[in-house]
């Protein structure tokens, strides 16, 4: 029983890796935390078109995976972002 059931998750895997597997869209490329990768750049809670680039067309923040940014990083953005939507110069919500 432990084999066959073995056996099945070796075939499954070989065949998700080869013949349904698109190397154009599934190639992973290694994000850079863009806040890492410029050194200059620093967030300012008073630039919200700077702070735009990191939430969505609702207004939302958008999670690292998206941001590509580091765990330091992405803190600093959240707070940015909050700080940018107490002072009313970026949304909370739209529509
Ligand atoms: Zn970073």
């Amino acid at each position: 029983m432990v084999d066959k059931k073995q056996n099945n998750r070796r075939n499954n895997n070989r065949n998700n890796s080869d013949e349904d597997y698109n190397p154009k869209f599934r190639k992973q490329r290694r994000k850079v935390c863009p806040l890492c990768a410029d050194k200059n750049l620093v967030l300012d809670y008073k630039n919200p078109d700077q702070l735009k680039k990191f939430i969505n067309e609702k207004g939302k923040i958008l999670p690292r995976r998206a941001t590509g940014a580091c765990a330091k990083h992405q803190r600093d953005i959240t707070l940015a972002v909050k700080r940018c939507r107490h002072i009313a110069m970026l949304p909370y919500t739209q529509n």
